[in-house]
């Protein structure tokens, strides 16, 4: 049975999943009760309410545990979030294994929370190296390989690139990290349950997972900590009552574990099936976009690509001119959430060879979960509109045509 009764649009249409995504209602309603009813402290040894909250806390966890595929549930170290996770990664190796070596290996397109924290590191005496990485944002494994020294303590590569939607090739950067000895830290906050990752297989002794990017609340993730072949030791970055196994202090945020935990099991039930259809409506903005204007460029490669990501570059069109143009149509970003307070080129964006006017005239489109093919065919219609407006504004645009031996356009 169809139905074509036409509904309004509710405006603006939120595309900016890559920062943080709503709250699912069926996370929510798992939360609910922990907030109030049962609102016991999780290391309450000596009452129900603490029990209850345990129990409630290790249902998670070993939630989390199988949507990563860890081989036991205690690998799962709770805490506030993504950056949290990545700190207590790199600080925590760095820190304890530094009689080992002194050189840790990233790459230039990782989040603020691990290239700031190598940053810090580097202030103290360890060596990071920065990998380049290729206009695809896909990092080469063979230069990876290159880089690793005898000295090398740590490899750190995201899953997925939250700003141009590139996947890196984790499997294979593990089996070289393996082959070293070297441990290998993977922030996989973007892409969880949309990319397929497993840990063990992949070869990842550390992943860093946040649960408000998968429609889950704000303030909670993971560090997922090998137990064994390798079993990882780590130095904690906060200390205190000895929760999560020593490895991270401070009483536990019961309700947004155990919507944590819901969230990964949604993830883990429908994940597959949400990232195909969010590629292909993806797949379609982008061609309704490129059909309609011209001198649009499309960043990072296309195959593989973070399901729902596009980020597109308009010649002679300043991104946040547009934004602010669309803004009562559309939520937008000209890149990642922690750079948008600067007006900065996005370093991503810089790093894959972007110059300052492409890198200032990109945007980044993120649709979820709940983005229907409507709303998409509005934003593609509005951001075609609004750039074409821009462009006949632009004495600039002008000349970038004729500069390129073309006509002046005539829309
Ligand atoms: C959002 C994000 C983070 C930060 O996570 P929080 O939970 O907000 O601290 C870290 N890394 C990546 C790749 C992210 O997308």
């Amino acid at each position: 049975m169809s139905c074509t009764i036409a509904i309004a649009l509710k405006l603006p249409i939120y595309l900016d999943h890559h920062a943080t995504t709503p709250v699912d209602e069926r996370v929510l309603e798992a939360m609910l009760p922990y907030f109030s009813a049962r609102f016991g402290n999780a290391a309450s040894r000596s009452h129900s309410f603490g029990w209850e909250a345990e129990r409630a806390v290790e249902r998670a966890r070993a939630l989390v545990a199988a949507l990563v595929g860890a081989a036991t549930p205690t690998e799962i170290v709770f805490t506030s979030g993504a950056t949290e996770a990545d700190n207590l990664a790199v600080k925590g190796v760095a820190e304890l294994h530094r009689e080992r070596g002194g050189h840790i290996v990233t790459t230039g397109i990782e989040h603020t929370a691990v290239l700031d924290t190598c940053r810090q590191l580097e202030r103290q005496g360890f060596a990071v190296t920065y990998l380049p990485v290729p206009p695809t944002g896909v990092v080469d494994a063979q230069a990876v390989r290159q880089a690793i020294t005898d000295r090398t303590l740590l490899v750190s590569v995201m899953l997925a690139n939250g700003e141009v939607g590139s996947i890196q090739p984790i499997a294979a950067i593990g089996s070289l990290t393996r082959e070293r000895g070297v441990l290998l830290h993977c922030d996989a906050a973007q892409g969880l349950g949309h990319v397929p990752l497993g840990v063990r297989e992949a070869g990842v002794d550390l992943c860093s997972l946040s649960a408000h990017k998968i429609y889950g609340p704000k303030g909670v993730g993971a560090l997922y900590v090998r137990r064994s072949h390798p079993r990882v030791v780590l130095a904690p970055q906060i200390h205190g009552g000895g929760h999560e196994l020593g490895l991270r202090s401070g009483t536990l945020n019961v309700p947004g574990i155990v919507g944590f935990g819901r969230a990964c099991e949604l993830m883990a039930e429908q994940g597959r099936e949400e990232a195909a259809r969010l590629a292909a409506l993806r797949d379609g903005l982008v061609e309704t976009i490129t059909a309609a204007l011209e001198d649009v460029r499309i960043n990072g490669t296309m195959q593989p690509r973070l399901p729902g990501n596009a980020n597109l570059s308009f010649a002679c069109v300043e991104a946040e001119a547009l934004i602010m143009a669309l803004k009562d149509d559309v939520a937008l970003s000209s890149g990642s959430a922690c750079s948008s307070q600067s007006t900065e080129p996005s370093h991503v964006l810089r790093a894959l060879g972007l110059d300052d006017a492409a890198a200032h005239s990109s945007i980044r489109f993120g649709l979820g979960r709940f983005t229907t093919e409507e709303e998409a065919d509005h934003v593609a219609a509005r951001v075609i509109a609004q750039v074409q407006r821009l462009r006949r504004m632009s004495p600039l645009y002008e000349m970038y045509r004729r500069g390129s031996g073309r006509e002046p356009t005539a829309s």
